[in-house]
């Protein structure tokens, strides 16, 4: 039959192409309607899928019948056949299918390489892992705020996949523990089961890497790549929102890996619920298992968080200064440990003792510099509420001068505390003009000069604001 195949082929393409990519391929079986021929790589079977399925799909129709199938078979080039033939489905063309049949060396996947979708020749898959060794559960610190993800994060690493918590989806604000957790979770597994294939994979990374494989024709090996993995971890799921592409593989993957068993982490600024942009059917499936958020950590999860970082950096600090940088940085410990570098990056630059002065006015400077954490409408009402004035008067066109002063304040501090644009401050702010805007932090500036009473006022809000920093 091939070579009835191979003739009518060779009939219809260059004679040189013939001999460069039909002439070494084998028919090597034929069962009823399929037929199995071996190509001499991978990459031949790549080119031929690309470049003549066409034609060698009329060639079987017309020598096999309309039910015609064809496997590939590929020889590697190092020889040793394992027993079982690896198969791989080919959504894009139906109707073939690729057999691996021989593989020597293991698949590595190294660190950096762009990549990684070779088609993996074994039984026994081994990657990288990705995993950072420094994010431990040794040195996350447990407290109130992650008490429950952290529990759940251990059970699941004594038997990944063999719990409810499947997928276990870990969610907060940044900065707050979701990447140190889930890389703690693939260690944990790896010291107990060093069997067991875990991943970690940014969304971001998983995107590109979906990109590419895309572009280059690998999208199945991809798929399957990820398919083989046990613990597949996802850090910043949310970024695939509003993707269609990337979602529409990811549930493909998600489901093939809960089905046989193997574990999902995955971490978001969001809980299911809240991400946007996201397809119904994948959302649901976020919720199947277990959903837990980590707080943001009180005072003393703070304080113990910070002496651990100290006994790392072999640092030695007085009770005095922790207390207080544990008291001031509340927001999140990211935030955390970099006020920590920042005191010590001081104190060694001006070859200071670091005292409680330093401290304060290191974070003093840090606090100012950091404007993230306000909103304008948090500062809407702060005026308003300072002020007595209804919000919805502050948002009006009003032009009564105690409204007209609030407002102004208000732009002011949202000019100040957060890095909005003038044209956004106005829109937030009672619709108004960029113009308006800075009209309005130019007069707050002057009246702030002359007005002592005015001054006053100023004084009292920005110290409420920066305690909120
Ligand atoms: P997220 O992924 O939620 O933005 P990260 O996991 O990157 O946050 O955490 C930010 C920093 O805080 C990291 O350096 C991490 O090691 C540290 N960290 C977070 N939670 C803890 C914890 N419970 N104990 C010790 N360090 C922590
Ligand atoms: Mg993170």
């Amino acid at each position: 039959v091939w070579d009835s195949c191979l003739q009518y082929i060779r009939d219809n393409i260059s004679e040189k192409s013939y001999l460069t990519w039909f002439e070494p391929v084998k028919a090597v079986k034929l069962q009823e309607n399929v037929l199995t021929i071996q190509v001499p790589s991978k990459f031949y079977y790549e080119y031929l899928e690309e470049n003549y399925i066409k034609i060698i799909k009329s060639a079987l129709t017309k020598n096999l019948g309309k039910d015609a199938k064809l496997v590939y078979s590929i020889m590697m080039e190092k020889k040793q056949m394992t027993e079982e033939p690896y198969t791989v489905n080919i959504p894009s063309s139906q109707k073939a299918k690729i057999q691996v049949q021989e593989v020597d060396a293991p698949l590595f996947v190294e660190r950096g390489v762009k990549n990684p979708f070779i088609i993996p020749g074994l039984q026994k898959l081994k990657i990288d892992s990705q995993l950072n060794t420094n994010y431990t559960f040794d040195n996350f610190i447990e407290g109130e705020s992650n008490r429950l993800a952290r529990s759940a994060g251990k059970q699941i690493a004594k038997r990944p996949g063999g719990t409810s918590f499947n997928p276990f989806f870990i969610y907060s604000g940044v900065g707050l523990g979701k990447t140190h957790l889930a890389h703690a979770i693939g260690l944990e597994v790896k010291r107990l089961q060093s069997g067991k294939t875990v991943l970690y994979v940014s969304m971001e990374k998983f995107c590109q890497q979906f990109q590419e494989a895309t572009k280059s024709n690998n999208r199945n090996d991809f798929i399957h790549f990820y398919q083989m993995i046990d613990v597949l971890i996802v850090d910043d799921i949310h970024f695939i929102s509003g993707k269609k592409g990337t979602q529409e593989v990811f549930f493909h993957i998600f489901n093939h890996l809960h089905q046989s068993g193997k574990q999902i982490i995955l971490t978001s600024d969001k809980s299911p619920v809240d991400i946007q942009d996201v397809e119904q059917r994948l959302i649901s499936r976020f919720k199947w298992g277990l959903s837990t958020e980590i707080q943001v950590p009180d005072y003393t999860t703070r304080l113990a968080i910070l002496k651990q970082k100290m006994e790392f950096d072999g640092i030695e600090l007085s009770e005095e200064v922790l207390e207080y940088i544990a008291q001031n940085i509340k927001t999140n410990i990211r935030e955390l440990e970099g006020s920590l570098n920042s005191i010590i990056a001081q104190a060694t630059f001006n070859k200071k003792e670091i005292t409680l002065e330093l401290v304060q006015k290191t974070l003093d400077s840090l606090i100012t510099n950091s404007k993230k954490d306000i909103t304008i409408d948090f500062i809407q009402k702060l005026v308003c509420d300072y002020f007595k004035v209804p919000i919805d008067l502050l948002q009006s066109k009003t032009r009564k001068r105690d409204i007209v002063q609030a407002r102004q304040i208000a732009m002011y501090f949202a000019k100040k505390y957060t890095n909005a644009s003038l044209t956004s401050i106005g829109n937030q702010i009672g619709k108004r003009d960029h113009a308006t805007v800075l009209h309005a932090c130019k007069t707050v500036d002057n009246l702030f000069e002359t007005d002592r009473m005015f001054k006053t006022y100023v004084d009292d809000l920005n110290k409420k604001l920066a305690s909120n920093i």
